[in-house]
């Protein structure tokens, strides 16, 4: 959860890492090669006190929303998911963008 990636973050343990090099490609979190193959993104509107929430879906050139806010990766605030798969190690990982008291974070899930 990105919670506790949160309090990793805080903390400085910085884990899982998200890792870009020197030409600012973000890398797999696993084998830290470059080449990665965007899949589904999701994009999580909230913010406390709208009384209409979404959530919208794109994959494989079709997009879906609804009001299920449930893998939200911000508690509280809008929040994005970015699926990958790695062509090199073939495995998949998620990168999270959440906002928490006007804070960014970003953090790989594998
Ligand atoms: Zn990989």
């Amino acid at each position: 959860m990105i919670e506790n990636a949160v309090e990793k973050y805080k903390n400085k343990e910085r884990s899982p890492h998200v890792i870009t090099d020197a030409g600012d490609y973000l890398l797999c979190p696993i084998c830290a090669n470059e080449y990665m193959a965007h899949e589904t993104i999701e994009v999580f509107d909230h913010h406390e006190g709208n009384k209409q929430e979404t959530h919208i879906t794109i994959s494989e050139g079709k997009m879906s929303s609804d009001h299920d806010l449930s893998g939200n990766p911000s508690g509280k605030r809008n929040g994005l998911k970015i699926s990958f798969k790695c062509e090199n190690c073939k495995r998949s990982s998620v990168l999270k963008i959440a906002q928490q008291e006007g804070l960014t974070y970003m953090a790989f899930e594998v």
